[in-house]
């Protein structure tokens, strides 16, 4: 089959060419990728994977939708099935996975990361990990949900969910994570304040339901967030940009308030500031794709029409390189995806 295989670091590591067609393991179905995403992690994939326990060579690509062409016995699944890749391959057995909270898994798999993924013709993934693709929408929109709109439901509504009446700081609005954020935030009726590097993005925000925009090239951050917010800060900050942003996402909390991060693309060792964290009593977590209970939800939002996925740009397999570099550079607006059409 054609794919997308990562055989060395950096660039020029990354090939398009044949690749053994998936062998299914018992339990797992087949599905023909009809597109898939392009994020961050790939990126990271391809110039470090360093943390990240796998060998080379390696097919990329977490997020996915296409096709089932071949089923276990027994499976839930028919051939012929529009499905989504849930791209986590969980033990189904550990205490994280018994209480339905698969990202905290203790012994998983991860499509494009651990194991082979959705950047080829045909992807086997335990059958479990297919969940049905909403109707009415495109392979290239379904191709967005498994990670950069999972990631944002998880961390929109997991662990301390947004509220209505809440007002939110989202950093570096024009990401896929970050523009997923906003749709949810617009979705339930909180306000939504969003930096970025253009007054080109952050117009584009307005029209996806932003209050207010901030240039942090030319505007101070956490001084133009007090201003909006009448002295008191935000409720909740959304920050995967890490050493660049952090400073003001601490000073743009009200006390009591909560960074959610899940990524640092400008670096992961930013100051913690602790007095300001205990004297205001801030909370800061984590979070990771989401779990299986989430992504129904998220595909139920999706299906009733409430979030329409946001595509900057599809590219072919055989030009997923400008899909990288487009994506390193910050040139996207939403979510880049790759038309696996062999
Ligand atoms: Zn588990």
């Amino acid at each position: 089959m054609k794919a997308a295989i990562l055989e060395s670091r950096g660039k020029d590591g990354l090939r398009i060419g044949d690749f053994a067609d998936p062998k299914p393991a018992p339990g797992e179905a087949v599905m023909k990728v009809r597109a898939g995403g392009i994020n961050r992690i790939d990126l990271y994939m391809r110039d470090s994977g360093k943390g990240i326990t796998h060998e080379l060579p390696l097919v990329l690509g977490v997020d996915g939708a296409g096709e089932i062409v071949e089923v276990p016995e027994g499976s839930h699944l028919k051939i012929g099935d529009p499905v989504l890749v849930y791209p986590f391959a969980f033990c189904g057995r550990c205490a994280a996975c018994n209480r339905g909270d698969q990202p905290n898994c203790v012994k998983f798999d991860i499509c494009g990361e651990t194991r082979h993924g959705t950047f080829a013709e045909y992807i086997a993934m335990p059958a479990k990990c297919f969940l049905p693709k909403p109707e009415g929408i495109s392979w290239e929109a379904a191709a967005t949900l498994p990670v950069a709109y999972l990631t944002a439901w998880r961390m929109m509504f997991g662990k301390a969910p947004l509220q209505s009446a809440e007002t939110i700081l989202i950093m570096g609005v024009a990401g896929g994570v970050s523009s997923a954020c906003l749709q949810m935030a617009t979705m339930i009726g909180a306000k939504a304040i969003v930096t970025s590097s253009t007054d080109e993005k952050l117009a584009w925000a307005k029209g996806l339901g932003a209050a207010h925009g901030i240039n942090y090239r030319d505007e101070k951050v956490a001084k133009r967030v007090m201003e909006f917010t009448e002295g008191r800060g935000v409720d909740m900050v959304i920050d995967n940009v890490g050493d660049a942003s952090w400073g003001d996402s601490l000073r743009s909390l009200r006390s009591g308030g909560r960074i959610v991060t899940c990524g640092a693309t400008t670096g992961a060792h930013p100051s913690a500031d602790i007095q300001r964290m205990f004297a205001r009593q801030l909370t800061v977590y984590g979070s990771t794709l989401g779990s299986v209970e989430e992504f129904r939800a998220l595909i139920d939002v999706v299906a009733r029409g409430k979030i329409e996925p946001i595509i900057d740009k599809v590219f072919n397999l055989d030009d997923i390189a400008s899909g990288f570099e487009r994506m390193d550079r910050g040139e996207h607006q939403g979510n880049l995806v790759v038309d696996i059409d062999c």
